[in-house]
């Protein structure tokens, strides 16, 4: 929805006001993602230079958001505004998801990997450098499998190996599908991950341990420290005392539509990041706890129906068997932390469309063939959202997901800082280079830092179709240029690399 403007206009808002007349057909039909017309580009920078400025400073203030809501000091509700943004501060939409704001998406990104790596190696201001003197392991933990999926198989060399080799005959249950396949995959075959027959495979256990899985998560980590106290020979909770083992996690999912997490864990002393622990403890000694509590952390889930109508189903849910950890050194942390991060902003699922939640079960229907096992994943769990035994799991809300209820990374407290600390940090470094930087706000400093000034929402999203359809742009050329500079940096490394 774009606001008309309740202010006075200039001469620019006018020209701009009759072109986008004409201009709003041609807008309608427009690829959003293609670059912007010379024509476009004429309207746009018709506006006057004060309130080109302002529009300029409002994305660099949302650094690129799709949809920013604006607030303007001391106004009352939704008044709107005008194409000027003068006295408007954008906030982001905040979005993790760069199908949804790639602005957003990518600071979150950045922010993801500054908490991960900020518990691994500290900066000395937010975190101590000492961090980085205790013990930290890497770990991947997985669900177990639930039936054959199509896979890529390396064979010695790097060579691809068949995929469930054997004679194709049908599945006696189900004969749309053999339950072998024959076919050397390539890494993207879209195939990759899907059962190799829908009769054959887990589908509600699949949806149900996506659901559980944070759940599993927090008990093994729980049984870990009980390995740990058990193998020091101290009583439960006594390690507190002396240690705290706290960790970090990222979930990903997998081809098959299952969750995956990988994550560190640090030991730290009793009173948190800055203290050491009193008593000694090895790494092997945490790489042995954890790798026990993975086999034998279990949770056993009853689903009722409360009216009696359809059968209890009782379960035990475990990890899968492809548990890894490493323990992290000054030579690999960097390359772990950034391997970490990269699973953020992917979103629990890639598929497109799977970005915002679905709202009928038509929706999920319509999805692409070339999605066919996300979509049936959804699809089941979508139907078992209906069930009153999975009332809990909330599992329509959570389709999109494939049943999966968290946040994509989680911390202990105490690992390193909070998404809300780097956001204040970042703001407040808006403030004091407001001076430096005269492009960081709309709205004069005094106003912005006087906490008595209250502040209101004035309008959400940009003006006009064609200010949005100029941020889409301007953020993907924004985007090649750093495409162009980190491959001229990679270029001049290997240059150095090779004249050494
Ligand atoms: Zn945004
Ligand atoms: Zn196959
Ligand atoms: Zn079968």
């Amino acid at each position: 929805m774009y606001r008309t403007s309740k202010q006075k206009s200039s001469s620019g808002d006018k020209l701009i006001t009759s072109a986008l007349g004409g201009l709003g057909t041609a807008l309608s039909s427009l690829d959003p993602d293609s670059p912007l017309t010379p024509e476009q580009e004429a309207v746009l920078f018709s506006r006057s230079g004060k309130s080109l400025l302002s529009f300029i400073r409002a994305i660099d203030t949302c650094h690129y958001c799709r949809r920013p809501i604006f607030i303007a000091p001391g106004a009352t509700g939704e008044g709107g505004f005008g194409e000027s943004y003068q006295m408007l501060y954008p906030l982001k939409c905040g979005s993790r998801l760069p199908e949804v704001c790639p602005g957003c998406a990518a600071l979150y990104g950045i922010d993801a990997k500054r908490l991960i790596s900020l518990g691994l190696e500290g900066d000395g201001e937010t975190v101590p450098l000492s961090v980085s003197q205790h013990h930290r392991v890497f770990f991947t933990i997985t669900e177990p499998g639930l039936g054959p999926v199509h896979h890529y198989v390396e064979r010695k060399k790097g060579t691809p190996g068949i995929c469930h080799p054997g004679k194709k005959v049908p599945c006696p249950d189900d004969d749309r599908f053999s339950h072998s396949c024959g076919k050397i995959h390539k890494k993207d075959d879209p195939l990759l991950g899907s059962p190799l027959c829908l009769a054959h495979y887990d589908t509600v256990g699949q949806i149900l341990h996506n659901a559980i899985m944070p759940d599993l998560y927090d008990r093994w980590k729980r049984d870990t420290i009980r390995e740990l106290e058990k193998m020091l020979d101290l009583n439960r909770d006594e390690l507190q005392e002396h240690a705290n083992l706290v960790f970090v996690k990222v979930a990903e999912t997998q081809a098959r539509g299952a969750i995956h997490f990988h994550g560190f864990a640090r030991l730290d002393g009793p009173t948190g990041q800055a203290s050491d622990p009193t008593i000694p403890i090895t790494d092997q000694q945490i790489v042995k706890a954890m790798t026990k509590a993975a086999k034998k952390t279990v949770i056993h889930k009853k689903f009722e129906d409360p009216e009696g109508l359809y059968p209890t189903l009782e379960r035990d849910f475990r990890l899968g068997e492809q548990f890894d950890v490493i323990v992290i050194n000054a030579a690999n942390a960097k390359f772990f932390a950034k391997y970490a991060a990269k699973y953020v902003t992917k979103g629990v699922s890639e598929a497109k469309g799977f970005a915002h939640e679905f709202r009928s079960l038509d929706q999920i229907d319509a999805l692409p063939n070339s999605a066919w096992w996300f979509r049936q994943l959804a699809h089941v769990c979508w139907i078992m959202g209906e069930d009153p035994r999975f009332k809990s799991l909330n599992l329509k809300k959570r389709a999109n997901a494939l049943g999966f209820p968290n946040r994509v990374l989680s911390a202990s407290r105490g690992w390193s800082v909070s998404f809300t600390q780097l956001k204040q940090l970042r703001k407040a470094w808006a403030i004091e280079h407001q001076g430096d930087h005269p492009q960081q706000l709309n709205v004069p400093r005094e106003l912005f830092e006087d906490d008595s000034v209250t502040w209101s929402v004035a309008a959400t999203g940009w003006h006009s179709p064609l200010d949005e359809l100029a941020v889409r742009s301007w953020w993907r050329q924004t985007e090649e240029d750093r495409e162009i500079q980190l491959a001229a940096r990679r270029e001049q490394l290997q240059y150095e690399r090779m004249v050494a």
